[in-house]
């Protein structure tokens, strides 16, 4: 049985929001019996962008995640309806009924990604239902994917088993595995969401002159995990870090004598200048 799947790739997403948009389009003042109710002009973000700083100046970097319902094949909204009020097509879509949810506000709480939204006004539980009435007219994707303007979204449709297969190619990732609701929506570079950076620049203390192909390694625990070459500017960086641990950051350089630092990594850090 082929299923839908959604494959975000956050070094795509460039915050445009029309994504966004174009679910409003299609959903406001628009009802799609029996998957959905029309979306309210305001309040509801069936798919919205969350924002990430990492680091500090001048070593900064902004990133952003899409976020949908991820369509959860372990789905606690599911569990927590306990009636059939949410339920998960054969095709991997999980739909929330309309009337059978009318009135129950509690659904909201239950979806740990925050991707239930209440509609005040005609008394349901909504969230996004990757466009399933357009889906079964024929659409190859729904709306959000045809309007992103970087390929940062992609829609699939195949059996588990290729998906998997594209899963461990290409290195996709979920969004808080440790809820264990196995989505369908997957992440591609999701370390820049929500791993850290360890980054900053090399320059000679006798010229002051930026260090250009400084060897700059990276240690855990006294086991190399990284090596790098600072650019022109003699910068560095060392991204897809753990945050909560400790490493130790080394700089070589021909002629000059090695120069290393520990870096208590609590978030995304701007190690400044290590002049050799
Ligand atoms: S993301 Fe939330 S609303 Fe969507 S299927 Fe998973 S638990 Fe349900
Ligand atoms: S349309 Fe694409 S690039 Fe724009 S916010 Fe949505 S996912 Fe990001």
């Amino acid at each position: 049985m082929k299923k839908w799947t959604l494959i975000i790739d956050v070094a795509k997403c460039h915050d445009c929001n029309n994504c966004f948009l174009a679910c409003k389009d299609e959903f406001y003042e628009n009802d799609f019996p029996p998957f959905s109710l029309a979306q309210p002009r305001h309040g509801q973000r069936w798919m919205d962008i969350l924002i990430k700083e990492r680091g500090q100046y001048p070593k900064v970097d902004v990133s952003y995640l899409p976020k949908p319902c991820m369509h959860c094949d372990d789905a606690p909204c599911i569990k927590a309806a306990n009636d059939g009020a949410v339920y998960k097509r054969e095709d991997g879509i999980v739909i929330i009924d309309p009337v059978k949810a009318k009135g129950h506000k509690d659904l909201v709480k239950s979806c740990p990604y925050g991707a239930i939204w209440w509609n005040e006004e005609k008394n349901v539980p909504q969230k996004c239902t990757l466009c399933v009435h357009l889906l079964e007219e024929g659409w190859k994707e729904p709306r959000c994917v045809q309007a992103c303007p970087t390929g940062a979204l992609k829609v699939l449709y195949m059996e588990d088993t290729e998906l998997e297969q594209i899963v461990k190619e290409e290195g996709l990732e979920v969004y808080h595995p440790e809820f264990q609701a196995k989505p369908r929506v997957y992440y591609k570079n999701l370390y820049r969401f929500t791993k850290c950076f360890i980054a900053g620049s090399v320059a000679f203390q006798d010229t002051d002159e930026c260090a250009e192909g400084a060897k700059v390694t990276l240690y855990q625990d006294s086991k190399q995990i990284a090596e790098t070459v600072t650019d022109n500017y003699g910068d560095f960086k060392f991204d897809d870090l753990e945050d909560n641990a400790h490493y130790e950051v080394e700089v070589a350089y021909s002629g000059y004598e090695e120069k290393s630092l520990t870096v208590e990594l609590k978030e995304s850090m701007n190690v400044g200048t290590i002049f050799l």
